[in-house]
């Protein structure tokens, strides 16, 4: 059997993709999601992988829900942290809520996996964690305390992270995708998408497959002297 990748919110959008890259790469794949149950079994049928329901955002669940993907299929050797909420709002219309909701999911979703999987790696020597950010952790937006707030957070925590796996072979890394063609962003507002792709230099959205040829590439051995870097997969719309 090869090596186990788990990939959270891998059921629908960029997390799917990212599933059939690594699948099609020869990783065992388990895609975690929190509750759209027909989204996770279509692709799972769709993906020929298993799938695993618990909230990325609760300690206790993440921690059960990894040793069960164990138990399926054995150790996990690759992480993807891509689980990822949005609950817009300007400041005076956020609630607490809001922000917590985001920051829990988000952010502490990274922290809660990390937790599960990095003593295994540690334990055999080899593992890659891949963070997905956001040009909006990167450069801030409108309405997004909140979620900026939480991605920039995955920065800082990506670099922190690697500096602990180096001296393992395990490599931790982050993607900031700018805007991606994907149920998330159906949500934007017509007027105000036009409005975002024009200030994209390629001239459209990003396709969820673009994210995750970086994912490949970041969880394949030819990475493994890259660690703690951010990849922007941004059409050109913000150059950090
Ligand atoms: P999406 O289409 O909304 O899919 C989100 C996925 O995350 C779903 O599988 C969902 O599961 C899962 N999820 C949500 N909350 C979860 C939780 N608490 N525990 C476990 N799984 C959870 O999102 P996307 O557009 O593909 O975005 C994926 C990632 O890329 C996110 O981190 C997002 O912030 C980031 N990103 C996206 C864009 C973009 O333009 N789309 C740009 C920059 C960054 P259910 O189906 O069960 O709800």
């Amino acid at each position: 059997m090869g090596r186990v990748a788990v990939v959270t919110g891998g059921s629908r959008g960029i997390g799917k993709a990212i599933c059939a890259a690594l699948k099609a790469d020869g990783f065992t794949v388990v895609a975690n999601y929190a509750g759209n149950d027909m989204a996770a079994k279509a692709c799972a049928e769709e993906l020929g992988i298993d799938t695993c329901k618990w909230d990325v955002g609760d300690h206790e669940a993440t921690l059960a829900g990894c040793r069960k993907v164990e138990e399926m299929v054995g150790p996990i050797d690759a992480v993807v942290n891509n689980a990822g909420i949005t609950r817009d709002g300007t400041l005076q219309r956020m609630s607490y809520a809001d922000w917590e909701d985001v920051m829990r999911v988000n952010l502490g979703g990274c922290f809660n996996m990390a937790k599960a999987c990095f003593p295994g790696m540690k334990e055999r020597g080899w593992g890659r964690i891949v963070n997905i950010g956001s040009i909006n952790g990167q450069a801030g937006q409108y309405g997004q305390v909140n979620y900026a707030a939480a991605k920039s957070g995955i920065h800082g925590f990506t670099k922190a992270l690697a500096q602990e796996g180096a001296r393992y072979n395990i490599t931790v890394n982050a993607i900031a995708p700018g805007y991606i063609d994907t149920d998330m962003v159906a949500a934007v507002p017509e007027q105000v998408l036009e409005k975002i792709i024009a200030k994209i230099p390629v001239g459209r959205l990003g396709q969820a497959e673009e994210i995750a040829r970086g994912v490949s590439f970041l969880c394949s051995d030819d990475a493994g002297f890259v660690t703690g870097s951010t990849m922007s997969i941004n059409g050109g719309q913000h150059m950090y």
